[in-house]
Parts: C-alpha cells; structure tokens; sequence
C-alpha cells in the first residue's frame, strides 16, 4: 500500500484525464431538477457533475456491471444455424464508490467467478476501475454490523478528504496509473494521522445495530425456519421486489429468447429478477413454492446471513442499507433479526 496526497484543486484536472482515455461512471444528482437531493451512478461528463459529498446513491453502481437488461447472444435459425456472442465492455472507472459498495462488487465478483464462471460480467469487471470514497454513517448505519463502514479492500484505489487534499490510498496497478495523471506528494505522518481521525470518527458514530455478532447470524438463520417474525415482518409486504433491485449483492436473472417476427433469427436477454416477486418462485404447473410474503423474506435474509455467508465465508449483505430505505411497507430486516434473537434468547415463540 502506498500513500500519497493530493490537493483538491487537482481533482477537476484529474477527471478530465480520465476521460480523455476511458469513461468515468460516479455519484450525480439524478435528473429531477437542478435541486434533486438525490443520487445515482451516471456517468459523468465533465468534473462539476461529480457529487463526491452525497450522501449515497439510490442504487449502487452494480447495473454498469450487470445492465437491468443484456443481450447475450443473438441466433440465426436455419440449415447452418449461428450464434454470435454479445459482451460490451469498455474501460471504466467506478469514481466515489463507498466501502459498503465496494463490498458488495466484491460479493458479485465471487458469484459470477463461481461454478459456471459468467463472461459478460468478468469481461466487464476486468476493465473496471475502482476509487473509493468515505462514507457518512448517519445515512449507512447499517454498515458498521458488516464492517463495511470503512474502507479494508476491494479497491484500487481510495480517496479520504482531509480537508484541502485527499490522501489517496494507492492499492494496485491501475490506483497507481491513476494518481500518476497529476501531481501529488508523498504523505507525511499528519496526514496519516488525518485520515486515522476521520475513521475514529466514523466508526464512533456508527451504530450497533444488532443484538448479536455477524458471526453467529449463520448458526441463528438455521433455526429460524419456524419462527413468527418472518410472519409478522412480512404482513405489510407488497412484494414490489424494490429491495432485490436496490441491493448490490442481489443478481438474481431471468432469461428470455427474444425471437423475431420472421422466427428466423432472436437474441437470448437477460433481465434482473428478485425472489421478492411473485413469479420467481413459481414452477410448470402454476405452483410456487414460496408462495407467502413470510418464505420470500425468510429466504432473502437467508441468502444473505445463511446460505452465502457459510459458502463464501462472509455475509452477502454490506449493510447499505438500501433494502430499507427503499421499502415502501417500512420492512427493515435488521428489526426481524432482533426479534428472531429475542425470540430465540427467551425461549418463548414471537407473537405469543
Ligand atoms: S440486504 Fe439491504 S442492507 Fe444488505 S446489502 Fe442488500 S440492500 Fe444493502
Ligand atoms: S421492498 Fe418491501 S414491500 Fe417491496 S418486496 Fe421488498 S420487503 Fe416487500
């Protein structure tokens, strides 16, 4: 690891070179008016349009990385029938990513590599840059529980405001060909000491958010099958799916062939999908087999404490917080796993 400094004022220089040889995707007010206070991961044109300081974006960068919507292949029918691979994939740079998405890139990185390795995704990921910035733990209080609330790895780069400069935390190759495009110095022991404070200060202001240590989750989620919280917690759900979107550990896809109307030729698309909505679960036949509100959040916390944790070795949520935010019926998973713990403690079924 190496660390330099760099003064803000070089930050608009520094995009500009970036954009001369590549495109630079970060946080931007989203277009809804020039006094929107919210944000998504747009690319970014020119240097004012990146908004470094936001809070958080409605969705983590994870759609430059797996589109809502991509053509796989296309298909010619016929006596010699062809299929032609689809991968776009350019060089990126992921400018203003916080730790908690920095962590769940990784999570989708360890999915798309895994038994049937997934070339559009790691085609794409291979080109993909990532710059890191501090997060604020009043709007990602979830994140502190998963470790998430500041930066371990994950990038090549990071980027902490100290004030007038940033001191860039330099972790590969392509970090390092990044702060070689303008002028920075050396950090000395106060800037390290700058940098030591600003995650005091956030890991001070995080909460705690559950009752219990991240490592038991796995142990307490094989016993939660039968619990009454799924029940009571999922009541209000109006399976919308919105918090499978917005997390970025979910991939969960469909896939269609789009055949065109002469039925001589189509292309096989992929579309996001979530185990929130109705039809996810459902098989020939018409039967679902998490056909309750209370299976679908029984499994999505599972997919995220349980099933993922023991296989990969860590949680496959980042605590971003987003499924939360986001629920329009006010469901917040972290609550479920504090009653299934109280529940579980006293010995005594929730609900009764
Ligand atoms: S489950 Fe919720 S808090 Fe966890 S990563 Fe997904 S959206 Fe973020
Ligand atoms: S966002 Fe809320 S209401 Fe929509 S599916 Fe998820 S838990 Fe249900």
């Amino acid at each position: 690891m190496a660390l330099c400094v760099m003064p803000k004022g070089a930050l608009p220089t520094l995009i500009d070179k970036l954009l001369e040889t590549q495109k630079v995707v970060g946080p931007k007010r989203v277009p809804r008016g020039p006094d929107s206070s919210q944000f998504g991961f747009g690319e970014i044109k020119t240097p004012d349009e990146l908004e470094l300081d936001c809070p958080y974006t409605i969705l983590p960068p994870k759609h430059w990385l797996l589109p809502r919507d991509e053509k796989l292949f296309t298909f010619k029918l016929g006596p010699q029938p062809e299929v032609t691979p689809v991968i776009e994939a350019e060089p990126t740079v992921f400018f203003g990513v916080h730790p908690p998405d920095i962590a769940g890139i990784a999570c989708l990185d360890e999915a798309m590599a895994d038994r049937n390795p997934d070339p559009n995704y790691l085609i794409r990921r291979d080109q993909i840059t990532i710059v890191g910035t501090e997060i604020s733990p009043e709007e990602y209080r979830y994140a502190k529980f998963l470790g998430n609330d500041v930066p371990a790895a994950g990038y090549d780069l990071f980027l902490t405001d100290i004030g007038d400069a940033y001191v860039c935390d330099v972790a590969t190759d392509k970090g390092q060909a990044i702060v070689d495009l303008v002028e920075t110095r050396p950090a000395t022991a106060d800037d390290i000491a700058a940098v030591e404070a600003v995650r005091q200060k956030t890991m001070a202001e995080a909460e705690d958010i559950l009752d219990v240590n991240v490592r038991l989750l796995p142990l307490t989620m094989t016993k939660a099958a039968d619990s009454g919280v799924w029940k009571t917690h999922a009541e209000p759900c109006f399976r919308c799916g919105s918090c499978n979107l917005v997390c970025p550990t979910c991939y969960c896809f469909n896939v269609t062939d789009v055949v065109e109307p002469n039925l001589t030729a189509g292309a096989r698309v992929r579309t996001w999908d979530g185990c929130m909505l109705d039809p996810f679960a459902t098989v020939a036949g018409g039967e679902s087999f998490r056909e309750e509100a209370r299976q679908r959040l029984l499994h999505r916390v599972s997919r995220k404490f349980h099933y993922q944790y023991t296989k990969y070795g860590h949680p496959h949520c980042t605590g971003c917080g987003r499924c939360v935010r986001t629920c329009v019926a006010g469901i917040n998973q972290f609550d479920a796993i504090n009653d299934l713990l109280a529940e579980q403690a006293e010995g005594v079924p929730h609900g009764r």
